[in-house]
């Protein structure tokens, strides 16, 4: 069996996101800082993202007037920190179509693509009704449908039907009518470690899968245009791939990801989490191993941008403008 090394990378984040829209039905349980991330799986075969995050100036900028403080870097940029450059990026899939999971898969042309032919022909679907449907675009990248058009007349976009292995070690698994009408699983099986489960927006926060306050009760996602019946069936059913441990679930909303993992905190304040290192892959943590180390160099400049001008890094800072109007 192939072994692969899983690390998440977190691209940007806001400071002030209404907790209500990670959980279904919690109202006065505030904000946090919420983090952007997308997946890097690396094999001595393949290298594979799951999901590409975004890298839009206008979404950033409203993020910022709704969620608070925000800051960002590009994907790109991120994957470069860990020494992958895009050509190096032989697959993506795709958990689901909303922007901040799949607006960069321009930035990575030679990767073949993986996503649920429903989600694309559910996006079309929502596309076609009036106005007053706008819920069921929402979020989602209007870009995407083009972009895999163009790579799809190359033959490098794999549209599944449900359940799909990709390679040895990873598959795709559906979880359609949750999060999004298409959305789906990737689940990673190591020889070493196990099994590693990336669930997309169906598990923004470990909160989802564990319980407030670790009471164990399953707490749907606050953002779905599905069913909390069939969100409950499918969560359940997928914790049961993973021996029900929930620490085997990698949430990219989570900041407790990096509390929980080993991880590295740049100086912009940007984390990458190492889940599971492969034998024969370096590390991305600081020499010495020590886990949260904080590195001291990269980034270093973040902190001279300012007003969301980006610098000629890319990198952009933003101040949110009316803290808690979601
Ligand atoms: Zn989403």
């Amino acid at each position: 069996m192939t072994d692969y090394s899983v690390w998440v990378l977190e691209y940007g984040y806001v400071d002030r996101f209404p907790v209500s829209n990670l959980l279904a039905a919690q109202p006065h349980q505030g904000t946090r800082r919420m983090p952007y991330c997308f997946g890097l799986l690396r094999s001595a075969g393949h290298c594979v993202l799951v999901d590409t995050g975004f890298a839009d100036p206008a979404v950033h900028q409203r993020l910022s007037t709704r969620y608070g403080s925000t800051y960002w870097t590009s994907p790109v940029e991120m994957l470069s920190r860990v020494g992958v450059r895009p050509e190096d990026v032989d697959t993506i899939l795709l958990t689901h179509n909303h922007l901040d999971h799949s607006g960069c898969v321009a930035d990575f042309p030679t990767a073949q693509v993986y996503l649920q032919r429903r989600e694309l022909t559910r996006y079309h679907d929502a596309l076609a009704r009036p106005r007053r449907f706008e819920f069921l675009l929402r979020a989602t990248d209007a870009a995407l449908p083009a972009v895999l058009t163009d790579r799809d007349r190359e033959l490098r976009v794999t549209y599944a039907s449900g359940y799909l292995p990709v390679t040895a070690g990873i598959e795709l698994r559906p979880a359609f009518d949750t999060h999004t009408a298409g959305s789906q699983f990737a689940l990673v099986e190591n020889a070493a470690d196990g099994r590693w489960l990336f669930a997309g927006d169906n598990v923004y926060v470990y909160e989802n899968i564990e319980g407030l306050q670790g009471t164990g009760a399953l707490e749907p996602i606050g953002t779905s245009t599905g069913s909390q019946w069939i969100w409950l069936d499918t969560i359940d059913h997928a914790l049961d791939w993973v021996g029900r441990d929930s620490a085997r679930v990698i949430p990219f909303h989570d900041g407790e990801l990096f509390r929980r993992f080993p991880s590295r905190e740049y100086a912009d304040g940007l984390h990458v989490a190492e889940i599971s290192l492969a034998a024969g892959h370096d590390s991305v943590l600081p020499a010495g191993g020590a886990a949260d180390g904080t590195d001291t160099a990269a980034g270093a400049d973040a902190a001279d941008e300012a007003d969301g001008t980006a610098g000629a890094d890319g990198k952009v800072r933003t101040e949110g403008v009316a803290p808690g109007d979601d």
